[in-house]
């Protein structure tokens, strides 16, 4: 679409996310574009606003996400803030008539997730959960190798979601902000990429969790976490997050007939697939070619085609809901020492 018809975004939230990744990926929509900037540091704004050609006058304080309501250029609102502020304004822009796509995790409950849910229906806005994997190519590939039943059904799904969090003072380390530790910033992509791929909800979790007891880090949120989900079809995924562990975001599906083994699954890029399967007595490995793309450009396309064309993402709000109620199973879990049945 020509800039002048694409759909208006504003970027809630000048942080990591949005500076070094969402702003740039915009060069790579085709239906979406950045119009206006919420953010709490007027300076950076200011900035920012002039590298992307953003008017002074569309930079707004968190406050003010009211008054984009008389903004008409903006049409959807992309909250990219700490998790315990994503509720208020994700409400706050469904109240201004805007549509809101907003970061992983939802919010910092399942209370939370319902009560964004209910607001966005009462606006007649529409709300989407900024899952990227969901959009990622060779993770489609991943979920077309499922449906196809080409290797017959899905027995396991083995994959985890580490990394090496430095910094004891950054929000993701206190509790209030980011809502829990390892599991609902990386342990999500685990959980909701496990229920993409299934295309199922969880029956039973079943979870251990262990935090250093004298690391500053861990005061007050949680870093390993190990869990397993039973799906209704059979499938048993067995999951792990840390912030304590060497990178990695591996994922694998072994098959009855094959496995698809998908290295990087959760990375901004760098994603490389292989698929084995059996050709008479041998086994094949397969290294399918898929082009890489930028998938914050095509999660941010998709919203964009969706109030477009009016129709639902898909990724809504029921996705971060399901992933809040799972998340609360496998704490309880790793609480009580016992599984749970969802
Ligand atoms: P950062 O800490 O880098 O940035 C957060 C920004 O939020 C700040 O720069 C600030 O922007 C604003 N902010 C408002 N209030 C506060 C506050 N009380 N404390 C700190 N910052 C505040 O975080 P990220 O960009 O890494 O993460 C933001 C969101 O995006 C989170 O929900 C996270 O889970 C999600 N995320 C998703 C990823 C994905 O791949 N989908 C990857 C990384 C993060 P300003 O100065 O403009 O007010």
């Amino acid at each position: 679409l020509p800039p002048g018809e694409r759909v208006g975004f504003a970027l809630v939230g000048l942080g990591r996310l949005t500076l070094e990744e969402l702003l740039p990926a915009f060069a790579e929509c085709r239906y979406a574009r950045p119009v206006a900037l919420v953010s709490g540091t007027p300076e950076k704004a200011r900035l920012v606003a002039a590298q992307y050609g953003i008017k002074p006058e569309a930079i707004y304080g968190y406050a003010d996400i009211p008054r984009l309501r008389e903004n008409g250029e903006v049409r959807a609102a992309y909250v990219v803030t700490p998790n315990s502020l994503h509720r208020e304004q994700v409400e706050a822009a469904a109240a201004a008539g805007k549509h809101v796509l907003c970061e992983k995790p939802m919010a910092v409950s399942s209370a939370e997730a319902r009560a964004m849910i209910a607001a966005c229906d009462r606006a007649r806005v529409k709300l989407m959960v900024a899952y990227r994997v969901q959009y990622e190519p060779h993770n489609r590939e991943v979920i077309r190798l499922l449906r196809s039943g080409e290797l017959g059904a899905a027995r396991l799904i083995e994959t985890n979601n580490c990394q090496v969090q430095g910094d004891p003072s950054q929000w993701r380390m206190k509790k209030a902000l980011a809502g829990g530790g390892s599991l609902p910033d990386i342990g999500i992509y685990c959980l909701n990429t496990a229920r993409a791929y299934t295309g199922e909800e969880p029956v039973e979790v079943f979870a251990r969790i262990h935090t250093p007891p004298n690391d500053p880090r861990f005061a007050e949120v949680e870093d390993t976490v190990s869990f397993m989900l039973r799906f209704p079809s059979g499938t048993i995924a067995n999951c792990a997050t840390s912030y304590s562990a060497f990178n990695s975001k591996d994922m694998r599906v072994q098959f009855e007939r094959g496995w698809a083994d998908l290295e990087n699954a959760y990375a901004y890029r760098g994603q490389q697939l292989r698929v084995a399967k059996r050709d008479g007595e041998r086994q094949v490995v397969e290294q399918p070619r898929i082009r890489e793309r930028n998938q914050f450009a095509l999660e941010m396309d998709h919203f964009a085609r969706c109030i477009l064309e009016d129709r639902r993402p898909r990724t809504p709000g029921e996705e971060g809901l399901r992933d809040h109620l799972a998340m609360e199973a496998i704490y309880r879990s790793a609480a009580t020492g016992q599984p749970v049945t969802m």
